[in-house]
């Protein structure tokens, strides 16, 4: 199904934004103009449902998250950052590991199954893209994916 990724996206953002009780402030800094990616809208509903829970999960009282999405050659690419305790250098390739969290006494709390990123992957990949994870442990994490996509007609034109 083809889908203004850009329409897509915020509508998430907005879900989000309305139902959540943290003190967390949204920033987006999406495309201004609509972008048309083919993909399961379920699936990569999914995908951002899970990268938004753990942006806000993670997010200390009064801190930002931030929602971008930027044009790459012939990709999209859609993080969503936070300002949350971050993740340490050794584990980053591993959160997208099934069942796996990073320090067991920290999370348990938290709640959550350790597999949500696991699906994440395999559905962005499915879409042949990759999501990969950036962190400052203290700081904040991004948690981005890519997505092909092709430029429109019109673009060829300009
Ligand atoms: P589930 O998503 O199944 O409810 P979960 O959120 O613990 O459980 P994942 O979403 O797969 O599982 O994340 C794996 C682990 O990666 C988390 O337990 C957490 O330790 C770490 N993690 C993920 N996102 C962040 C983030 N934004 N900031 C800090 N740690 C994170
Ligand atoms: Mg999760």
């Amino acid at each position: 199904e083809w889908v203004d990724f850009v329409q897509f996206y915020s509508r998430i953002i907005d879900r989000f934004e309305l139902a959540k009780e943290q003190n967390v402030r949204f920033e987006r800094k999406l495309l201004d103009q609509a972008t048309f990616v083919e993909i399961d809208p379920d699936k990569l509903t999914q995908v951002l449902d899970n990268i938004i829970s753990n942006a806000l999960k993670y997010s200390p009282e009064g801190g930002k998250i931030t929602f971008k999405m930027v044009e790459e050659e012939e990709m999209i690419i859609i993080s969503v950052s936070d300002e949350g305790v971050g993740i340490p250098k050794d584990n980053l390739e591993k959160i997208f590991e099934r069942f796996y969290r990073v320090d067991k006494a920290r999370t348990r709390k938290l709640g959550g199954t350790g597999l949500g990123l696991a699906i994440a992957k395999e559905m962005v990949e499915a879409h042949g893209g990759k999501i990969w994870a950036r962190s400052v442990e203290g700081k904040g994490t991004t948690v981005s994916f890519s997505l092909p996509y092709l430029q429109t007609e019109e673009d060829d034109w300009s």
